[in-house]
This record gives C-alpha cells, sequence and structure tokens, in this order.
C-alpha cells in the first residue's frame, strides 16, 4: 500500500468537511441549528486528524467515524468532535478542561480556539502519545494530566468550559461543582447503548440547566476510587 501524500490528505480533509456539514444537517431538529460555526469548520479543515491515529490507520482518518487508538478506546467520531466544540461556543480567552484525552485530536481543536487546554487522561501512555504529538505540532497551551478527571483537575478549577470524551451513567458533581458561572459542559452520560449527549449551562447565578441533544455512543468514563 502506498503511503498516502500531505495533498491527498488535505482532499480527504475536505470531503470529511462535507460530511460533517451533510451530518448536521440531518440532526438539525434535535441540536436546534442547521449549521456549525465557521470558526470550527475552518479548524477540523486544517488540522491533520490524520497525525492523531495509529500509523496503520492514517489512511482512514478521514472517514467520519471513531477509529481504534489502541487500549480498546477510540478517536472520537468527527462530528461528535465538531458538534461538541461547537455547543461549548469556546472563547479566546477561556480555561478548558478536557476529560479523555485519547490521542489528543479533540485537545488540539480545543487549543486553537481557547487560552488554555487543561486535558487529564487516565491511561498514562495515551497521556504521553497525546503529549508527544501535539508538541511535535507546536501546540503550547496544552497542559496534561494522568489521572482519574471524573473529579475534574481541582488544582486548576473553576472552567469555563469542560468537555467530557468518556461516558458516566450520571454527570459527576465535582464536574458540576468546577465551572464557573456562565459556564458551559458538553458531556454523554447513560447506561450503555442509551447514552445521551447532555449540554449543561451554568447560569451566573449558579444555577444549571441539562438539555439532551443526541443519542451517542462513547467508552465508559472510569470512576477510579
Ligand atoms: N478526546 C479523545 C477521545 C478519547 S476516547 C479524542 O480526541 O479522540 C476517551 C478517553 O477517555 C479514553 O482514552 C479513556 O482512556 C479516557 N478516560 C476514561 N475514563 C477516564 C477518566 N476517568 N479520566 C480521564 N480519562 C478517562
Amino acid at each position: 500500500m502506498v503511503e498516502a501524500s500531505e495533498s491527498d490528505f488535505t482532499e480527504l480533509r475536505r470531503q470529511m468537511v462535507e460530511q460533517i456539514t451533510m451530518h448536521t444537517s440531518f440532526v438539525s431538529d434535535k441540536i436546534g441549528k442547521a449549521s456549525l460555526d465557521e470558526r470550527i469548520i475552518a479548524i477540523i479543515d486544517d488540522v491533520p486528524r490524520h497525525e492523531f491515529v495509529p500509523e496503520e490507520l492514517r489512511r482512514f482518518a478521514y472517514v467520519d467515524a471513531p477509529l481504534p487508538i489502541g487500549h480498546g478506546k477510540t478517536i472520537s467520531q468527527p462530528f461528535i468532535v465538531a458538534l461538541m466544540t461547537d455547543l461549548l461556543e469556546v472563547q479566546p480567552e477561556d480555561f478548558v478542561l478536557e476529560v479523555g484525552t485519547g490521542l489528543g485530536y479533540q485537545a488540539a481543536i480545543l487549543s486553537r480556539l481557547s487560552k488554555k487546554v487543561y486535558s487529564v487522561e487516565i491511561i498514562e501512555e495515551l497521556a504521553k502519545e497525546a503529549e508527544r504529538r501535539l508538541r511535535k505540532q507546536g501546540y503550547r497551551n496544552v497542559e496534561f494530566g494522568v489521572g482519574d478527571g471524573s473529579s475534574g483537575w481541582p488544582e486548576h478549577a473553576p472552567f469555563d468550559k469542560i468537555l467530557v470524551a468518556a461516558a458516566p451513567e450520571l454527570i459527576p458533581p465535582s464536574l458540576l461543582n468546577q465551572l464557573k458561572p456562565g459556564g458551559k459542559m458538553v458531556i454523554p452520560a447513560g447506561i450503555e447503548d442509551a447514552q445521551q449527549l447532555m449540554f449543561v449551562e451554568k447560569d451566573e447565578s449558579g444555577r444549571l440547566q441539562t438539555q439532551e441533544m443526541l443519542q451517542v455512543r462513547f467508552s465508559p468514563l472510569v470512576i477510579a476510587h
């Protein structure tokens, strides 16, 4: 098999973006919008997803699907990455917490939109590998942590935005507590086969509002004790 060139990857990425756009319009009733933020689309069109998958899967990197990254984990589906990022409305001054770094694709996208990303991963090898890949590509505003992110990252809390890439049955209270007033969180939650992508907003007085967006399928959020 001949390795794809950078220009092949650019063309495949453009096609992936088209698929994301199409997928968005199919679910527009559920998500309450017909298209995603153009800034996010432009970033997805620019970030080399093939640098965030195992070497042998590079040629599948631009299929709009999750792919295995080892340890029984997956890189999230591009449409879901785009949607979750869009819902957060990340601003240049935002401090963002990501739970579940994987190989760092979502962290790269968040880092382009925010002041700083704190990303926690429970599997040390994945965290180290994500850090290596992001550093190699010149990302500087991402700090990596190894451990159980279900209790957030208290040393750096509170956060403007929180993105969780693995599903608990119920939203962990410590994550809700580490959200700033005015903050937003996206998190898949529920039992296997019946997870919903939840969108949580905390208003200025600290009241929480939760909305179910879409049925999704994420690997479980490990809760260490
Ligand atoms: N954000 C990644 C998705 C990785 S899949 C991407 O861009 O593709 C979800 C990840 O969550 C897995 O790597 C898994 O190891 C991690 N995870 C599961 N439970 C966790 C926990 N309690 N704390 C931190 N990471 C966790």
